[in-house]
């Protein structure tokens, strides 16, 4: 799937429109998801232009992946997570629901989270 420059983080991420924003370096950007699913729900974007978890695995420099993986961690550590514990989850293609086109992770924390799944 080719990369939509329209997508909303990529808007974003060029500061057309808001965030309300956790965290960024030069790698990534994290801010909170917009409709929360758990009291602590943030997304955390890398620099660039990636669909997926494939594409950007496949397709990005070292340096922007090793960024990416730090700041996922950074993150969830600077949110209080690491000892109650928090999920990580990043959905690729339609059977996974995403929605948004550019690669993001979503970081739940603040309660207990439930089973990993939810059948539907
Ligand atoms: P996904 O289904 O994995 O693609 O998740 C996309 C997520 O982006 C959803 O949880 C949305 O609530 C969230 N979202 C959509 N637009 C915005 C926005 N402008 N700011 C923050 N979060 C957003």
């Amino acid at each position: 799937m080719a990369y939509d420059r329209d997508n909303i983080f990529a808007k974003i991420l060029r500061g057309e429109i808001p965030c309300n924003k956790v965290y960024e370096d030069d790698f990534v950007l994290a801010f909170h998801d917009i409709n929360p699913q758990a009291p602590i729900h943030v997304l955390v974007i890398p620099k660039g232009e990636y669909v997926s978890m494939a594409d950007f695995t496949a397709n990005a420099p070292d340096e922007l992946i090793v960024g990416f993986v730090r700041g996922i961690g950074k993150v969830a550590r600077d949110l209080g997570l690491e000892d109650p514990g928090y999920r990580i989850l990043a959905n690729a293609g339609p059977d996974s629901h995403q929605e948004v086109p550019h690669l993001h992770v979503h970081i739940f924390g603040g309660r207990k989270l439930g089973p990993m799944l939810v059948r539907s």
